[in-house]
């Protein structure tokens, strides 16, 4: 056959451009990308059909002109086998010239850019990037050597032709008279690859539409698949065959949440999360529900399996798609979820809004208030299902997205019950996530709070001087490292009427948790030589002046020399770093030190006092605040300093 026409330089005021570096460098990967699932570029197009299709229906709800004498939405594939093209033509919105250049010349903001982003330049990662996002129209360029996309906009008259081969430049170019389109829409004709003549055949079109594209709500017809006969072993041909160029509906084109819950697989399932989600993963949880009553409602929503890659964008946004009875109205309505919810996906589908609701109506509408609340208390309602009939597949969904939830417990004042439920915690214990729930009932005898500590690494955590005398007592303590913790806990304060303590926080209540098997030393520390810590305590303080708040002995600490703890009513020493690190604290409090006096160390040092006086341990006070500030991952105000003092006291020890 004939080439298709070449598109170097072309007629009527036709221009050429060059394409966005990076839609080059997408370009290039993309076509010689040996990636084995390519059919995927058919579910890419007809996503953009039906989505243009969407966006004109709801714009058709207050200019119902634009769809007059076309109101019926379709996406028809044409198949012809001599000239080896593929049609994907719709009656959607159509583009205008500036929109073909800008759409498809450049990087959208979606999917792709954060695509092109994790390009690395070795083809076999970047090939599996592809699989798992979806390159969206420039995917056509891995079956095609070129691309023709012929446009109307549906508020223009005029026709305008977009054509690449893929090779850094595209040209476009006003169609009129005879080739002009009659109506709005787009045609993109891929002219295929010698060896892709595969997206020729009907039994393969209908299946990859079967597989990926059932969901679309608007009809896609096949024309130009002749009757099936004995060389089309695909399935699906039980409906008999076309007539000649007679177009042949294959998919079911009803919305899929509307279908009976189980006349959909879960392979449907899947695509339609694919579709909704831009994800590649599986949904982990799916929801598919209808609600009766005083509002109405349908819904199909999807939790992932692994974490969308915005999840903590600082925006934070919702992403549930909102239609109005089957009218796609706008796929980032904010007011369907609270944003500590914001990693589910899917369709919420409102039988009582208006069709023609502006999004500003959307803005503290009562009904979607409604709708939110209801779908808060279902998905809360599953998750609690699922944390009891499958630990180990809530424990995967909690590393995911616990710490969004969390956000719920200072925002969600109504749902904080059910969050502190669902939320999960490592601990001293060992490497299992704990309930609330359960860490209560293994509450020690005489224990009152429920003891925590927080920081940014759970291994240091687990080294914390501070936790020691706990762990002697064989007292839990809960292990936190999500930023979001500092927050909520001082907004709960208790559960079950325990109150959360931080073991770094305030006065050890130590005293009053008996040991499990009596540890006699333990008891006795208060009594053995209190006069002596008391003498050196004084001269610590002497030396320390204003470093510190105050000089106490501990019955936090067993192994450990010193540890350093806020006083109560101080702030957090986690959230005092975490502010400093973010500017938002100039100076830090002056901290409590905490000495071990059974520490043969700090039980020297009180000998040394009360031998020599104060000033014979005043580099050592220096010292051991140093020490007990690196333990806490801090940087020393003054590390030359500490240097010297820590060299004068190994000379001193070498030489002894
Ligand atoms: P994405 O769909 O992720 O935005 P694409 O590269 O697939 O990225 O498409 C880019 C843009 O081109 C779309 O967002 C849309 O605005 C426009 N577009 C693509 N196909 C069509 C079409 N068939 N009709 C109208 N606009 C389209």
């Amino acid at each position: 056959m004939a080439k298709s026409p070449k598109t170097k330089k072309t007629k009527s005021g036709g221009e050429t451009r060059q394409f966005q570096a990076e839609v080059s460098r997408l370009l290039d990967i993309v076509a010689n990308a040996l990636y084995s699932e390519k059919e995927i570029f058919l579910r890419e197009l007809i996503s953009n059909a039906a989505d243009a299709c969407d966006r004109l229906r709801y714009a058709a709800i207050t200019t119902p002109a634009l769809i007059e004498g076309d109101s019926d939405f379709n996406i028809a594939l044409t198949i012809d086998k001599d000239a080896r093209t593929l049609t994907i033509a719709d009656n959607g919105i159509g583009m205008t010239h500036d929109e073909l250049v800008d759409n498809l010349g450049t990087i959208a903001q979606s999917g792709t850019s954060a695509f092109v982003e994790q390009l690395s330049g070795d083809s076999k990662k970047d090939v599996s990037l592809i699989g798992q996002f979806g390159v969206g129209f420039y995917s056509a360029f891995m079956v095609a050597d070129m691309v023709n996309v012929v446009s109307r906009h549906a508020e223009s008259e005029e026709t305008w032709r977009w054509s690449s081969d893929g090779k850094g430049e595209f040209t476009i170019e006003e169609v009129t008279g005879e080739d002009a389109r009659e109506g709005r829409g787009a045609t993109i004709t891929l002219h295929l690859k010698e060896d892709e003549t595969e997206f020729t055949e009907p039994y393969r079109i209908r299946h990859i539409v079967k597989t990926y594209s059932d969901h679309i709500a608007v009809p896609i017809t096949l024309i130009g698949g002749e009757p099936p006969k004995e060389a089309a072993d695909g399935e699906g041909e039980g409906e008999g065959g076309a007539e000649e160029a007679t177009p042949e509906t294959i998919n079911t084109a009803s919305a899929i949440w509307t279908r009976p819950r189980n006349d959909v697989t879960e392979q449907q399932h899947t695509e339609f999360y694919h579709h909704v989600s831009h994800q590649n993963d599986e949904p982990w949880l799916t929801a598919h529900f209808r609600v009766e009553g005083v509002i109405e409602y349908s819904g199909l929503l999807y939790i992932p399996t692994d974490q969308p890659f915005d999840l903590f964008h600082q925006d934070r946004p919702t992403k549930v798609s909102l239609y109005v009875k089957r009218v796609f109205i706008t796929d980032n309505c904010e007011e369907l979820l609270p944003r500590w919810l914001r990693f589910v996906r899917g369709v919420i589908d409102s039988e009582d809004l208006p069709l023609n609701v502006s999004r500003e109506m959307l803005q503290n509408n009562p009904v979607l208030s409604k709708i939110k609340t209801g779908l808060t208390t279902r998905l809360l309602g599953e998750l609690k299902k699922k944390a009891a009939n499958d630990a180990d597949a809530y424990t995967a969904f909690w590393g995911n997205f616990g710490p969004v939830l969390k956000e719920g417990l200072y925002e969600a004042f109504g749902d904080r019950d059910a969050l502190l439920e669902l939320a999960r915690f490592k601990s001293t214990r060992g490497d299992d996530l704990t309930s609330l729930k359960d860490y209560v009932e293994r509450m020690k005898d005489g224990q009152e709070a429920i003891y925590y500590i927080t920081g940014s690494e759970i291994d240091a955590l687990r080294m914390s001087p501070q936790l020691e005398g706990f762990e002697a007592r064989g007292v839990e303590v809960l292990l936190l490292t999500d930023p979001v913790d500092e927050f909520w806990l001082p907004m709960i304060g208790a559960f079950e009427e325990k109150t959360f303590k931080s073991v770094t926080r305030g006065g050890d209540d130590l005293s009053a948790i008996k040991s499990g098997d009596a540890d006699d030393e333990t008891k006795n520390e208060e009594t053995s030589g209190s006069e002596d810590i008391d003498r050196l305590i004084a001269a610590l303080k002497l030396s320390l002046g204003d470093a510190v708040k105050d000089v106490r002995s501990s019955q936090r600490l067993t192994e450990s020399a010193v540890c350093l703890v806020a006083d109560d009513g101080d702030m957090d020493m986690n959230l005092e770093r975490m502010l400093k690190a973010h500017n938002q604290l100039d100076a830090q409090s002056p901290r409590v030190l905490e000495i071990n006096p059974k520490h043969a160390l700090i039980k020297q040092l009180s000998a040394t006092t009360e031998a020599d006086g104060a000033d014979a341990v005043r580099d050592a006070a220096l010292l051991l605040l140093d020490q007990a500030r690196i333990i806490e991952g801090e940087t020393l105000a003054d590390p030359a300093a500490f240097a010297r003092r820590m060299s004068a006291v190994m000379q001193k020890g070498l030489s002894a």
